[in-house]
């Protein structure tokens, strides 16, 4: 935007803070053009969106809960010892609770990896289980992982299936469960952690142990507010937790802000997204301490918290249109796509993946590059070869005979046997090379995809195609990027371009 002022003018706009240089992984992207300056509100959600976790170190929480829990359900005690393996789950996945395996799908619904328990499936035992599988649609059999909430549920589900298939006696007497009764239990047992406060409580009771603080925080929503724009947020956790939390990651950052609450115009607590997008629940005015204040109702009104409520009463009280609305949030279902297509408000993604990726993308550039000639020499070759062998299979069934009647003189049989020849060599030749590519090819991915994650490759990517995941930010977030934070390199005026949409026919050549 400052690009063709004079230098002094651009130094002096900078210093206001108008718009500054980010670095490369701070960058916002852009799916669907977005006006900032005609997005007059801005909604939050709190957890992996404001308030960020120290992930490993609530990975182990949830793992010791949740454990706990199950050893009471009569799991063994083997269950204890279990560590957490950060790079084993991913955002992205799907759980197939029929056979116990953990899939990753392109965005065809396509399974270009799976994992039994921790057990890499091999390309034939993944062909003969999802090969017509249209996934997805069959909901109660898959489970999405959505959130990184989620990721300790899966490790420990690989555990538990490794157990299962292993040692089944361990559950004796009892029979051990099966693949899907195990999902079930699983997911009770970190649900009933999460709301029956052992998660919870033993975050309150060290909170810097389980969340990092972002300096900039304050600052950003700060630029927004002096930039003439309202804030709300809105967020599932309850109002003590969501107190805790956010006086933990946003005191003392500006002197101007007494507290948390100063920063936001409309306090949304235990919203029960997705649910908050569809819903008709009213809302129910807290006081700062938390208990009740009077009767529920339809409306919130400004500079109040609230526990519950519904997105349209929301909507009158922040008295603009729909696509007027920004909500930045960190769950692709519950704050994104859902709110994208219930509520009309536009969205922004936060992603903290993305930092790594694009780390990846950029130190690995050389390799990518050649991973797209590769792959485009590999489909050359594949034609060409499927073209002689057409071309084969016609000069084989040629005879002496005709050839002497179009015209071939006494050596007739000498050339076609020639031509045979030539033919098949060149064939002989290609295959061989074709081979090499396909070889140098998975070798390079591989390669690639173990600095991205050593069990799945880039959280955005299936081999050559957009994952399942990289589909659902195209399609449902208007823009997305690493961390809240990064809006603070952005003037609130701004407007993002996303790149034009194209067809393969509108391709020259
Ligand atoms: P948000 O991201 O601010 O909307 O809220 C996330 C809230 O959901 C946090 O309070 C989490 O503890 C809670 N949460 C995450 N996973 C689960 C679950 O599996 N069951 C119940 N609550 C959960
Ligand atoms: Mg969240």
């Amino acid at each position: 935007m400052l690009s063709g002022l004079p230098f002094p003018i651009r130094k002096l706009l900078r210093d206001a803070d108008l718009e500054l240089e980010a670095p490369a992984t701070a960058r916002i992207f852009t799916n669907r053009d977005l006006a900032f300056e005609r997005i007059p509100v801005i909604g939050f959600d709190m957890d992996y969106t404001l308030a960020l976790y120290r992930q490993a170190a609530l990975e182990t929480l949830s793992l010791e809960c949740t454990v706990e829990k199950l050893l009471r359900r009569g799991y063994p005690a083997q269950l204890a010892k279990i560590g957490s393996d950060p790079e084993f789950a991913i955002r992205g996945l799907m759980v197939d609770k029929k056979y116990g395996n953990i899939v990753k799908m392109d965005r065809h619904g396509y399974v270009g990896r799976a994992y039994h328990g921790k057990r890499m499936l091999s390309r034939s035992e993944r062909k003969s289980l999802y090969r017509t599988q249209r996934l997805g649609s069959e909901y109660e059999r898959f489970a999405a992982v959505d959130t990184l909430f989620s990721l300790p549920e899966v490790n420990l589900y690989a555990e538990v299936v490794e157990l299962i298939d292993q040692a089944p006696g361990l559950w004796a007497p009892q029979r051990a469960p099966s693949y899907g009764e195990a999902w079930n239990d699983v997911r009770e047992c970190i649900d009933l952690s999460h709301q029956d406060g052992s998660i919870k409580d033993r975050i309150h009771a060290d909170i810097g142990r389980y969340f990092a603080i972002d300096p900039e925080l304050g600052p950003t929503l700060h630029k927004f507010r002096s930039a003439g724009k309202r804030l709300f947020l809105l967020t599932n956790s309850l109002y003590s937790y969501t107190d805790a939390v956010l006086s933990y990651v946003l005191s003392d950052q500006l002197a101007n802000y007494e507290s948390w609450h100063g920063y936001f115009d409309w306090i949304v607590v235990g919203a029960e997204k997705p649910r908050f997008f569809t819903g008709a629940r009213l809302f129910q005015e807290l006081d700062g301490a938390g208990a009740t204040v009077g009767e529920p109702v339809a409306e919130p009104r400004r500079g109040r918290i609230y526990l519950g409520g519904n997105q349209a009463g929301l909507q009158r009280a922040l008295g603009v249109a729909g696509d007027e609305v920004l909500y930045v949030g960190d769950h692709i279902y519950g704050d994104i796509v859902r709110s994208k297509k219930s509520s009309g408000w536009r969205t922004a993604l936060v992603v903290d993946d993305l930092e790594h990726d694009l780390e990846v993308r950029r130190s690995r550039r050389l390799l990518l590059d050649e991973i797209e000639h590769l792959s485009q020499l590999q489909i050359r070759l594949t034609d060409e070869i499927t073209g002689l062998r057409y071309l084969s299979r016609a000069v084989s069934k040629m005879t002496v005979e005709e050839l002497v009647r179009g015209g071939a003189g006494k050596d007739a049989e000498g050339l076609l046997e020639e031509a045979r020849a030539q033919v098949r060599q060149r064939v002989d030749r290609l295959r061989k090379y074709e081979e090499e590519t396909a070889q140098t090819l998975a070798r390079r991915i591989e390669e690639v995809d173990l600095s991205f994650n050593r069990y799945w490759g880039s959280v955005f990517a299936a081999r050559k195609d957009v994952s399942r995941f990289g589909a659902q930010v195209d399609s449902y977030a208007c823009i997305y990027t690493s961390r809240v934070t990064n809006f603070r390199f952005v003037s609130p005026v701004k407007y993002f371009h996303a790149p034009h949409g194209s067809l393969p026919h509108w391709q020259r050549g």
